[in-house]
């Protein structure tokens, strides 16, 4: 089966799938997206993937367009695709417009979907640990909303992998811990989960959400959501980066220092089983 997208109400093979060249996604990075998976047939948190892409499109005063519409798209396009697990790529832009600064909400939003086979990649629990490292973030002021900007993101995650670590963690000027280029970040300290706060400066993941209100708390984990400093990333006793994609990573190096006693703690290897146990066993 060759892999699908689907584009404005039409499944389609993806090589036959075009936008157009004034889509203000392309000309203006005007687009949100979100990214799904299914396991076992089953699609995992898509309320929560839509309802934040609800929420996205609010911050950026797009026009409304049907939830469930679309929640009924991404489920048989789940189930054309025939995959028991697999990864969809969700881009709702502005839509195509003469290309001009100021926008107008007459168009309709353009949706687009491609969907893989995730069955090669293993979602196993990383026993080893990860290395990364830190930069500046010069990233924009709403990291909140889930938009297709993704350069820093992106320069960033290369850097990283160019020096053989995994992932970049952004910081502000100031010295506060943000979150990864397409992850966030937990720190352990005397027993305490602490994540940075919701605001503009993160993203409001849905793993982050998981391991807070149903991990620790099926656990009996405390959790702190707090602004935390660069040195105390570094003096943490354990620290792990979250997502979809790459669930619960434990970090075992930040910069060259080494956390905790350089391997994956007790509190990450806690979260790594219950969200293993949650999410892939029920
Ligand atoms: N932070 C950023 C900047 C991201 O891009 C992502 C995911 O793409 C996350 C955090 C994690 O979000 P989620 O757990 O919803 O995948």
């Amino acid at each position: 089966m060759p892999d699908l997208a689907f584009l404005n109400g039409k499944i389609l093979k993806i090589d036959d799938a075009f936008v157009s060249i004034e889509d203000r996604g392309y000309q203006f990075g005007d687009a949100l997206y979100e990214f799904i998976e299914s396991f076992d047939f089953h699609i995992l948190c898509l309320d929560e993937h839509l309802s934040r892409l609800k929420f996205s499109m609010g911050e950026l005063d797009y026009p409304q367009i049907s939830i469930s519409e679309l929640k009924k798209q991404i489920t048989d396009l789940f189930q054309r695709c025939e995959y028991s697990r697999a990864g969809c790529y969700l881009q709702v832009s502005r839509g195509v417009q003469s290309r001009a600064h100021s926008y107008n909400n007459e168009a309709a939003p353009q949706i687009s979907m491609t969907i893989k086979d995730l069955s090669g990649i293993d979602p196993c629990i990383n026993e080893i640990g990860i290395k990364i490292r830190t930069c500046e973030d010069y990233r924009w002021g709403m990291c909140q909303v889930k938009t297709v900007q993704l350069l820093p993101a992106a320069l960033e995650q290369h850097k990283a992998q160019k020096q053989g670590l995994n992932d970049t963690v952004f910081v502000s000027k100031e010295g506060i811990v943000r979150e990864g280029t397409c992850t966030n970040i937990f720190i352990a300290k005397n027993g305490v989960l602490i994540t940075h706060p919701l605001d503009n400066h993160i993203l409001p993941g849905i793993t982050r959400d998981l391991i807070i209100n149903t991990i620790c708390k099926n656990r009996h984990l405390d959790t702190q959501g707090k602004y935390y400093t660069i040195d105390e990333l570094y003096s943490a006793d354990e620290a792990f980066l979250c997502s979809t994609v790459l669930k619960i990573q434990p970090i075992i190096e930040v910069d060259g220092k080494s956390i905790g006693n350089g391997t994956p703690g007790s509190l990450t290897r806690q979260v790594q089983a219950e969200y293993d146990k949650i999410v892939y066993q029920n």
